[in-house]
């Protein structure tokens, strides 16, 4: 599927950031349409659905986490969001809610266009059939539960497993601390930010080829980690 065939949805009430999307998507090939509000926006998606949204959470007639909740109970295409700065909390409601990236205001097309290109194509990989994943130099067997890195075993501990596999089966997609403990040690645990953070420096310490500047497991600051896939 080339780029022109992929139907964005703009949710935005801020007329110069439209014409700044519409031009640069525009460029890129994408077919876009524009919703200046979040009950348009709504209505929209439902008529046409498309393949990629981008919805500002700052909206004149709605709380934009409402829109995603709501675009959210059928709609499985990628979500990414546009928020202010030092709005953490915001983007990490966000993403727990189902928005599959943010973009903080002001934002350069490039940075854009890569968030959008991770989004559309993780939508169109992932399904429940795949037994193996290979990302990089890493290949995980799934039905075997084997780990290799160029072609060499790498023995993790359950744990370490599971959130590889977690993180894995998301790639490119930022997870927030909230996700990952609720997936990986249920929701009882989910406020122990510091298992996290030992988990994920001993995974990074079996796959990275240096731990200090990991290549795979990024740190999105304050919001959670990425499983880098380019
Ligand atoms: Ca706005």
């Amino acid at each position: 599927m080339g780029l022109g065939d992929h139907h964005i949805l703009i949710i935005e009430d801020e007329l110069p950031i439209r014409r700044f999307l519409r031009a640069s998507l525009g460029s890129e090939g994408y077919r876009v349409s524009e919703a200046p509000t979040g009950a348009l926006g709504l209505q929209m998606a439902t008529a046409q659905p498309p393949d990629l949204i981008i919805l500002d959470l700052g909206l004149p007639d709605m709380d934009g986490q409402d829109v995603l909740l709501r675009l959210r109970e059928w709609c499985t295409a990628p979500i990414i969001v546009l928020s202010a700065r030092d709005q953490e909390p915001q983007k990490i409601k966000a993403l727990d809610h189902g928005a599959d990236d943010y973009v903080t205001k002001p934002f350069g097309t490039g940075e854009l266009m890569a968030r959008m290109r991770t989004a559309l194509r993780h939508a169109h990989r992932t399904g429940p059939e795949e037994t193996a994943i290979t990302i990089g130099e890493l290949r995980v067997d799934l039905a075997a539960r084997v780990v290799k890195r160029r072609d060499e075993i790498i023995h993790l501990t359950p744990i370490e497993y599971k959130l590889l596999v977690t993180m894995l089966k998301q790639a490119g997609k930022v997870l927030t601390h909230r996700f990952l403990l609720r997936e990986v040690w249920g929701p009882q645990d989910s406020q122990e930010n510091h298992y996290l953070r030992v988990f994920v420096a001993s995974l990074r310490r079996k796959l990275e080829d240096d731990p200090a500047r990991p290549r795979y497991i990024v740190t999105e600051q304050g919001v959670g980690y990425r499983f880098a896939v380019e």
